[in-house]
């Protein structure tokens, strides 16, 4: 069976999750088909869904003026493997501020039981780069790249933590959902795509 793997496709990062999840399919020797959502038939055909980094208020607004938002809260609160980066964490949370701006009501996803802070580490010019403890198998010493990044600031039932960087929580699994507020597609490692993946055709468990 050809797994099909979609990148919500209305803005952000985009060509990167692409090429990621095309080299873990190879690397696992899952025969994928990548492609892009961007309407309510595409969001009801994947087998797996990537929500990548970008704006989170821009992929929340264009999802809700194209109608796609209910189908992406039916599809990824029913189980649907689903990996959200930066933004896209932000738009799987059930909640979320502006360290800054504080409440801007934006349009989330909402089926991950996590608050998040936005642009939590500060603005672009405080972007950087470390080392994490990802837990995952193989994920010690990942690479984590953080652009303008979102903290996890509350946990609620049902989400399992998966890095943290200091104190702050950077990445979370529920379920089939796995959020991180780092770039896994700059990381030079396929290792949360093949996760992803391996979720999908059932080699991983869910939380
Ligand atoms: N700061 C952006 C937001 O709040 C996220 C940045 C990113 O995805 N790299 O949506």
């Amino acid at each position: 069976m050809t797994l099909t793997v979609g990148v919500l496709g209305l803005q952000g990062d985009i060509e990167e999750h692409v090429s990621s999840l095309e080299a873990a399919c190879s690397n696992l020797g899952v025969e994928g088909d990548v492609i892009l959502v961007k309407s309510v038939d595409d969001a009801k055909r994947v087998h797996a869904l990537v929500i990548p980094g970008g704006e989170s208020t821009v992929m929340g607004g264009l999802s809700s003026i194209k109608g796609l938002m209910p189908a992406l809260r039916d599809r990824v609160g029913h189980g649907l493997p689903t990996l959200g980066t930066c933004a896209g964490m932000i738009l799987l949370a059930k909640g979320s501020r502006d360290r800054v701006v504080g409440e801007t009501r934006q349009a989330l996803i909402g089926t991950l039981n996590i608050t998040v802070e936005r642009n939590s580490f500060g603005r672009q010019r405080e972007s950087f780069e470390t080392t994490l403890e990802l837990g995952l198998p193989g994920g010690d010493g990942f690479h984590g790249v953080f652009i303008r990044a979102p903290q996890v600031r509350s946990v609620g039932d049902g989400v399992k933590e998966l890095a943290r960087l200091d104190d702050a929580v950077v990445a979370v699994q529920q379920g089939r959902t796995i959020a991180t507020a780092f770039h896994p597609e700059l990381s030079g490692s396929t290792l949360v795509h093949e996760h992803l993946i391996s979720l999908a055709t059932g080699k991983a468990a869910a939380t």
